[in-house]
This record gives structure tokens, sequence and C-alpha cells, in this order.
């Protein structure tokens, strides 16, 4: 349980930390809050002969409206997402699911940044950020680049992100009351076996659907929303949509969940988030 030997730097702005990246390559990682990674370093799934911590960053840590949406640095930890009344206002999908991570020591030290960009198919934040359309924004040695969140989960554990790129920033747009998540956790963790989260569009008579959990990677359930697209939500179409939620999906099998369990859950949690959802509206 004791990680093999690295160096440690601690840039104070984002550009040392892009150069340190950019100098030390694949031999690096960015700590954020380290509650992925210092587990993996233990165990040595992760053996990085760099360490570069960005916790003292400042300027990656905020949560703001800006130009119509609401920017949140990838700093940012899911305690402070919890507790937001900008987002508790704006974008109550953030705040409903935050506090169904992990426990209190995780939350005040895990980052949504860290989260997105480990990739642990039973992350919670995919859910929600599919859901919500999100545009992630990433720095690296050749400038900045914005990622819409569909392009931004690659497959387990890999996304968008290239080696030398760090996650600056995510934005959300905001939305009505009508949104839940729902999840099925494994007991001792909290990660999600089946987690879904829902806004429903009520002007475009529309519903966006996030899963995690389930596949190896988050995804939207299209053949829910399709289903449902310009439908009145009663408990009927609600049932009939889904039992989609798994269609063209290869479920994960592990010791956590068989796959035909993890489709099950999908289409129970897809049921209840809508329902929840609809009923907020
Ligand atoms: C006991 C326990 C229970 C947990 N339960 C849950 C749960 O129920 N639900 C859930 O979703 N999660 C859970 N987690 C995971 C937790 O949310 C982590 O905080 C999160 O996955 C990683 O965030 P971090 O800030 O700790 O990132 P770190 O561990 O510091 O980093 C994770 C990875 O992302 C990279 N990285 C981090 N930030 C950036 C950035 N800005 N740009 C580029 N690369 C970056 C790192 O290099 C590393 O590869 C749990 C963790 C533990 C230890």
């Amino acid at each position: 349980m004791i990680p093999a030997s690295f160096d440690y730097f601690r840039p104070q702005s984002l550009e040392e930390a892009i150069g340190l990246l950019n100098q030390h390559g694949e031999e690096a990682k960015v700590l954020a809050g380290g509650h992925s990674l210092v587990p993996a370093m233990k165990l040595r799934l992760a053996q990085p002969k760099v360490v570069i911590d960005i916790g003292r960053i400042s300027d990656l840590n905020y949560i703001r409206e800006q130009d119509g949406k609401i920017a949140i640095g990838a700093m940012t930890t899911h305690h402070a997402i919890e507790t937001s009344g900008l987002l508790r206002e704006k974008c109550p999908l953030l705040t409903e699911l935050a506090p169904q991570i992990g426990d209190v020591q995780v939350r005040n030290r895990g980052t949504i940044g860290g989260s997105l960009v480990h990739a642990d198919p039973a992350a919670d934040w995919p859910a929600a950020i599919l859901a919500l359309d999100a545009e992630l924004d990433v720095v690296g040695p050749n400038g900045s680049r914005s990622i819409h969140v569909k392009k931004f989960f690659v497959d387990l554990f890999q996304t968008a992100l290239q080696p030398n790129q760090i996650l600056r920033e995510i934005r959300v747009p905001a939305t009505p009351r009508s949104v839940a998540y729902v999840k099925f956790a494994q007991r001792a963790s909290g990660f999600a076996i089946a987690g879904v989260a829902v806004v429903v569009h009520a002007a475009s008579q529309t519903v966006s659907v996030g899963v995690t959990g389930v596949a190896a990677k988050p995804y939207r359930a299209n053949a829910v929303e399709k289903s449902l697209e310009g439908q009145p939500l009663t408990a009927e179409s609600i049932t009939h949509a889904s039992k989609r939620a798994a269609s063209r999906i290869d479920p994960l099998n592990d010791i956590h969940a068989s796959a035909e369990y993890r489709a099950h859950l999908a289409r129970v949690n897809t049921r209840r988030a809508l329902q929840i959802a609809a009923s907020r509206i």
C-alpha cells in the first residue's frame, strides 16, 4: 500500500502546470483531490514518475454565471457543488446528485474535474453532465478547446483529453426544476451500479437522459428520449419509454452486478427518474 516513488510539483498557475505536463509527458499525472489517483498509486495500478498537484491553482475553483451558462472550475469539490446556492437555484440536478457521492471525506476532497477525467464507469457526475449537454474546456500547450460532453467519454477510464492537457472548466445551462437523479449504489463505496439523470424540457416537450454505471462508458439513453419526443409525460408513456434504457448497450458484468441486473436497474431507475422529474414540472 505504499506508492512507487515520484517527484512532486505544486505549480501556482495553470500555465506553469501545463508547462510541467508538457515537459514530463506521459510520465506525469495531475493530482486534484487525490481520491482516485492516490488509491490507484498505492495499489501500484498507477505509477507516475511525476505528480503535478493543481490544488493551489485558485483560478480552477469557482462556480459562476457567465454568458448565460453556469461555469464550474475543474477543481471545485463535490461538497462545494452540493452547497452552492447558485446551482441549487439554476441547475438543481447538480445539487441533487452531489450528496449522493461517496461520503463526507470524499465529497470534501474529490473534485468534479477529477471525477470526469478519471472516467470511472461507476462515477456519478457523467450521468448529469451528459443529460445537461455540458461543454468541457480543456487547455494544453497549444491553447484551449471546448469539447461537447458527448465526445468526451471514449471508453473505460478513457476520455478525449490528451496527456498534456488539463480540464479547466465545465459549462452547464440553467435548467428548470424538472430534473432528477436516481441511482442504485454499491453499498460500501456509494459508486453507481446504475445511475440515471433526467432533465425534462417542458417547453420543447423533450427529455434528456444520462446513464452511468451500466456500461463501460456513460451514455445518453437515445431510444428513451426518442420515444418521449413530443409526448406528454404520463405513467404509461414513461413506462413504455423506460423499457428502452439499455437498448443497444453492452452492460458490464462484474462482481457487483450481472449484465442482466444492470440493464434491469437502468430501466427501473430511468422510469423513477422520469416520474420524479415530471412531477416537478
Ligand atoms: C471511498 C470512496 C468512495 C467514492 N464514492 C464515489 C461515489 O459514490 N461516486 C463517485 O462518482 N465517485 C466516488 N468516488 C470517487 C471520488 O468522487 C473522486 O474524488 C473522483 O473520482 C476523482 O476526483 P479527484 O479530484 O479525487 O481526482 P484525482 O484522484 O486527483 O485524479 C483522478 C484522475 O484525473 C486526473 N485529473 C484530475 N483533475 C484533472 C484535471 N483538472 N485535468 C486533467 N486531469 C485531471 C488525474 O491525473 C487522475 O488521473 C469515491 C472515492 C472513494 C475513495
